[in-house]
């Protein structure tokens, strides 16, 4: 079993460049259509899959949000504006969490409880925002990249899921999008540009990987990477090509994936609710746990 996760926000949020001129003139929002697509697909393949959606696509289209739990997925939160979270206060990120769980709790009725920072922006450097999940009921959070790149992500942070510490004996489990590890190196291949670039036969391989050792794959990818039609954002050639690399060939891609292996949901896998105490933990930021 492996874990299937969408970012659900629309061509204009991603934050690689100051893209005001986009945002200054109300982009159309685009991001509908191409989630049904997954959705779809998510059901000829008999998959459920984990939905962190953006609260300001949430307020916009509760009936997407609505579509996802008909269909037995997970609807988690990706914060409710697009901001980097080390660029926040704490009580700016408070207020941020306050209002994309209430948006997205009264869409579905049913309670949050994990959630991922956008452009994988909550790191070592804001601790306090882990205070702030666990004190609003979060369970877990998705969002310490183990691979680092040029924007986000860390070689040392851990593989596999673990337990953060908090304080008071308050914990917060961390599941990390995967990175393999061959000859001491890490590799990213689970999602974004990464699985958007690399051959399937390579992400397989790597998929299998995890599998050999126990452990569900943590795929992620968002809808605007498969809406071929987006405009274009003025970027630099550089992160043009993050943006923009091999659209045409990644929704072919995510259907032979979602053939050839069994997905779930990170709240199902993990069963959070039915016994949210039986996850061991490690020390903080500390090990992998087995
Ligand atoms: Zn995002």
């Amino acid at each position: 079993m492996n874990l299937l996760t969408f970012d659900i926000e629309d061509w204009y949020h991603p934050n690689l460049a100051e893209i005001g001129s986009a945002k200054d003139i109300e982009p159309e929002d685009r991001v509908v259509e191409p989630t049904l697509r997954i959705i779809k697909m998510l059901e000829r393949t008999n998959n459920k899959a984990t939905f962190f959606v953006l609260g300001e696509v949430a307020e916009k289209f509760p009936e997407l949000v609505q579509e996802m739990i008909r269909k037995g997925h997970e609807v988690a939160s990706h914060g409710y504006r697009h901001n980097l979270v080390y660029n926040y206060t704490k009580y700016q990120f408070e207020t941020d969490i306050e209002q994309s769980v209430e948006i997205l709790e009264k869409a579905i009725n049913q309670k949050v409880i994990g959630y991922r920072a956008p452009s994988w922006s909550l790191n070592r450097s804001t601790t306090w925002a882990w205070k702030v999940l666990h004190s609003f009921g979060f369970k877990y959070d998705s969002s310490l990249y183990p691979f680092k790149t040029f924007l986000y992500g860390d070689d040392t942070s851990p593989r596999f899921d673990y337990t953060i510490q908090i304080e008071d004996g308050k914990t917060l489990k961390e599941i990390p999008p995967s990175a393999v590890e061959v000859f001491g190196s890490r590799m990213p291949f689970a999602g974004g540009f990464f699985l958007r670039v690399t051959p399937l036969w390579y992400v397989r391989w790597c998929i299998s990987h995890y599998n050999k050792q126990g452990k569900p794959a943590v795929i992620y990818l968002h809808p605007w990477e498969i809406d071929l039609e987006q405009p274009r954002l003025a970027l630099s050639a550089k992160e043009r090509f993050i943006m923009y690399a091999n659209l045409r060939n990644t929704e072919r891609k995510l259907f032979q994936i979602m053939k050839k292996y069994d997905f779930t949901s990170i709240r199902d896998y993990f069963a959070f609710d039915r016994d949210s105490k039986k996850t061991k933990t490690a020390k903080f930021m500390g090990q992998e746990t087995a």
